[in-house]
């Protein structure tokens, strides 16, 4: 997945010309002035930002995917929200992996609870866990909760298939812990720059 937040749709198209056909995006005006200027183009659109009340219904209507939920308030919301004539929205549960006080993402023991309610909303279709680990200094270090998220997936005893880890940093050692899904923004298309508009809406 091409992480696009902060890049204008031409960068996306540059993306998408060199193979590119997942694209993940953090703020939501953001993004949906992006897929109104690229609907010509046969893209898949992944939420991977926080996730606010009342943003759930444009999110519900407008992607394939979201990586970020961790709440079962906002998944009810999604659900319900989700349009009749689209199949239900794909979603990850993300996981506060590192442990981290201040980070998003459900506890990993809160998991299996939350889990079993989102799989059962009928307009949304779980498919993995999703993490942003602690950035950590070596690759032995790195590892650690990517192996941990793995780990938790298959403890779940769901029929999951996504493992939504690995950013431009920890790429080869999420691969390695056999991330399904890896999302890179800076890796791609060079570090980003907040301070442009785009950024600054939420
Ligand atoms: C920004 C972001 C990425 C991409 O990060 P890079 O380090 O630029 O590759 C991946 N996942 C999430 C959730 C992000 O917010």
């Amino acid at each position: 997945m091409a992480v696009s937040k902060t890049r204008a749709a031409p960068d996306i198209r540059e993306a998408v010309a060199a193979g590119i056909e997942h694209i993940g995006e953090n703020y939501l005006q953001e993004a949906l002035s992006k897929m109104a200027e690229l609907q010509d183009l046969p893209l898949v659109w992944h939420f991977i930002g926080p996730i606010q009340s009342n943003k759930t219904r444009a999110i519900a209507e407008h992607f394939d995917w979201v990586h970020s939920v961790d709440r079962l308030k906002i998944a009810q919301r999604l659900s319900a929200q989700r349009p009749d004539q689209l199949p239900p929205l794909n979603i990850c549960l993300q996981v506060n992996i590192s442990g981290e006080a201040s980070k998003s993402g459900v506890t990993l023991a809160e998991l299996p609870e939350l889990a079993s309610a989102v799989a059962a909303l009928p307009g949304l279709r779980l498919r993995g866990l999703m993490a942003i680990p602690a950035p950590a200094s070596d690759s032995a270090a790195r590892r650690v909760p990517l192996r941990a998220l793995r780990e938790a997936m298959t403890a779940l005893e769901l029929p999951l298939d996504t493992l939504s880890m690995g950013m431009s940093d920890d790429l080869d050692e999420a691969i390695a812990e056999g991330s399904t899904l890896v999302r890179i923004g800076t890796a791609l298309f060079g570090a980003r720059d907040y301070s442009t508009p785009a950024a600054e809406e939420q």
